[in-house]
């Protein structure tokens, strides 16, 4: 709203004594004054209305006006100009309101993330969300039938308490990578109905100390106001690590995080139904805190699957999928070997992708094929090789066939091939690990002794035929990957004259305070040129046992090589054709 005075003025012609030489003449009818103006509006008796500067604050005019009956009038600019100052601030104090409230939210933003102390991030699934059921996972039947039993004690617990025993709190989960684990853990959760509480370990540890903490309290409180219910804690080794061995003494986030763990484990009472399901792939470096009675003291290990388990499961993933009527999955099964369900649900998933390229609309052999080579050999690159190139690759590849033949059995070769491949300098021998090894995961000396020498084979061909000052630096990272098995031999498996010493157990692991220093203390500086020279001397040997089984067989390298520089692959029967009669083992 503005003021304005009654009339409208035009701006003066009159001057400042004209003004007052009119107000002594008695011609001016009313004057409005404007007090922060330095201007008056005149109205004249004749009508005239006219706008003329003063003197701030001029007292004169006032005084000449009123003697002279003049009207005077002060106009109300001081509520108008009032009024628009407190417009003008008005919107400037909204605009720095609006301003403060985008920053704090942004920072809040932050600051939740941050410094969030009270809410953690796990998500709550419901009963209908979790569509895993037991069905699902397939080949690994000892864990599930033990976590079938979990299950019941969950949900009746009195079949346990009646006999004076107490419900397990916390199940470990433990195997490789893709077995299975979380697979089984949603698969439980969605069979037993009860809610399922999911975190990733590594979401505890965050910017600040004390977030990991508050975090786990957090988890807890929500599991009992939902219990029964499950805890599932994933990837638990990146809280769970054995104590004190951290850089600067150890007293860090993480471990603040733990003890919090432990002491939530600790506290929740018996019977409260409440489980709290954890996995790992490491379950060594795991604190062993953690794996005492009345916390994680169930663990429950799960293995890569052997052939019936591999079986299952490409079965499971092939559900959804067109298979041509002849596609048999047990020949599949044996052609993979040492693979987990993640990575054979990945070659059930790139046969589907290679149908679909095909625009064909069933799956069949030649797609599983190319999905597996794709899998284990990498995608096949454009790079074209020369043909001393090829010749060179072929020689390496054919002598790691012979000398895993020899040591392993024919059989156990899969494939070999020149095609270049990204990831690989030159072809690829796939080797076929054994299924007992596998199954059992146990490692013999000899059996790594084999592996050396089917690493060190490549080398020994091109030795053999081109001559010691002639070979290339094609099988260098074969001799890369034998070195590291001979280093594990002698320090780690006591397999050498150095004799069952561990020499560095954590070598892997980042725990330099208990790994590196503490070992160099104790470790003798001759010990080490002793591991040097038993490292050099095993390969060495190794070597010159490939040596021998490739001279052996020369005649089989010759023939194989022509055939994988004409043909560039050779699969599992041709090569077992081929070497059945001249093979000399
Ligand atoms: P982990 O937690 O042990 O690393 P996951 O449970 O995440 O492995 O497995 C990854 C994927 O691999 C699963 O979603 C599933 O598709 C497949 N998979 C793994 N193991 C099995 C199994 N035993 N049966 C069926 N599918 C499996
Ligand atoms: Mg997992």
């Amino acid at each position: 709203m503005i003021f304005k005075s009654k009339f409208t003025y035009s701006n003066s012609n009159s001057s400042y004594s004209d003004l007052l030489f009119q107000i002594d003449s008695g011609n001016i009818q009313s004057i409005y004054f404007y007090p922060r103006k330095r201007e008056i509006d005149v109205l004249y008796k004749n009508g005239k209305k006219e706008k003329i500067p003063i003197l701030y604050n001029d007292q004169l005019v006032i005084e000449k006006a009123t003697e002279n009956n003049v009207d005077l009038t002060i106009n109300n600019s001081q509520k108008q100009s009032s009024t628009a100052n407190l417009f003008v601030s008005g919107s400037l104090f909204l605009i720095f309101i609006l301003a403060l409230v985008l920053i704090l939210r942004s920072t809040s933003k932050f600051a939740s993330r941050a410094l969030g102390f009270g809410k953690s991030k796990a998500k709550f699934i419901t009963i209908d969300e979790v569509e895993t059921r037991f069905n699902d996972v397939a080949g690994v039947p000892e864990a599930a039938q033990e976590l079938k039993e979990v299950i019941t004690f969950l949900k009746s617990p009195n079949k346990l308490t009646n006999l004076g025993a107490k419900v397990p709190k916390g199940v470990l989960l433990i195997g490789p990578p893709g077995t299975g684990k979380t697979l089984l853990a949603k698969a439980i959760a969605g069979e037993s109905g009860v809610p399922f509480i999911s975190i990733a370990a590594s979401e505890f540890v965050e910017l600040f100390v004390g977030v990991g903490a508050s975090r786990v309290r957090d988890l807890f409180e929500k599991a009992k106001e939902k219990s029964p219910c499950i805890i599932f804690i994933d990837e638990i080794d990146s809280i769970g690590r054995q104590r004190g061995y951290g850089i600067g003494g150890g007293n860090d986030e993480r471990e603040q995080t733990l003890n919090q763990l432990l002491t939530e484990l600790d506290g929740f009472a018996d019977n409260s139904g409440i489980i709290v399901l954890a996995a790992t792939n490491r379950a060594d470096i795991l604190d062993s805190a953690l794996l005492r009675p009345g916390r994680f003291d169930r663990k429950i290990e799960i293995m890569l699957p052997d052939l019936n388990g591999r079986k299952k499961i490409l079965s499971v993933h092939s559900l959804s999928k067109p298979l041509e009527n002849n596609v048999d999955l047990s020949y599949w099964a044996k052609r993979t070997v040492g693979f987990s369900g993640a990575e054979l649900a990945n070659l059930m998933n790139e046969s589907a992708i290679h149908c679909a390229r095909d625009k064909s609309k069933f799956i069949n052999d030649i797609h599983i094929e190319s999905a597996l080579d794709k899998l284990t050999l990498g995608l096949r690159t454009s790079i074209v090789s020369s043909p001393n190139m090829k010749k060179i690759v072929a020689y390496n590849e054919v002598g790691r066939a012979i000398v895993s033949a020899v040591k392993n059995g024919i059989d156990s070769v899969d494939k070999i091939t020149i095609l270049p491949r990204s990831g690989y300098v030159g072809g690829y021998t796939k080797i076929n690990p054994d299924e007992d090894i596998v199954s059992s995961g146990l490692i013999s000396k000899k059996l790594l002794l084999s592996k050396i020498e089917i690493a060190l084979a490549g080398r020994a061909a091109e030795t053999i035929v081109f001559g010691k000052n002639e070979i290339t630096q094609c099988s260098i990272n074969d001799i890369n990957y034998a070195t590291n098995i001979v280093r594990e031999m002698v320090t780690k498996y006591g397999f050498s004259i150095i004799g069952p010493v561990t020499i560095d157990a954590h070598n892997n692991d980042s725990l330099i305070g208990d790994g590196l220093i503490r070992n160099k203390a104790l470790i003798a500086e001759n010990t080490y040129s002793k591991i040097d020279n038993e490292i050099i001397n095993i390969s060495k040997l190794s070597l010159n046992n490939s040596i021998n089984i490739i001279r052996k067989n020369r005649l089989l390298l010759e023939k194989l090589v022509e055939i994988l520089i004409e043909s560039e692959t050779i699969e599992n029967d041709i090569f077992k054709k081929i070497s059945f009669d001249l093979l000399k083992v």
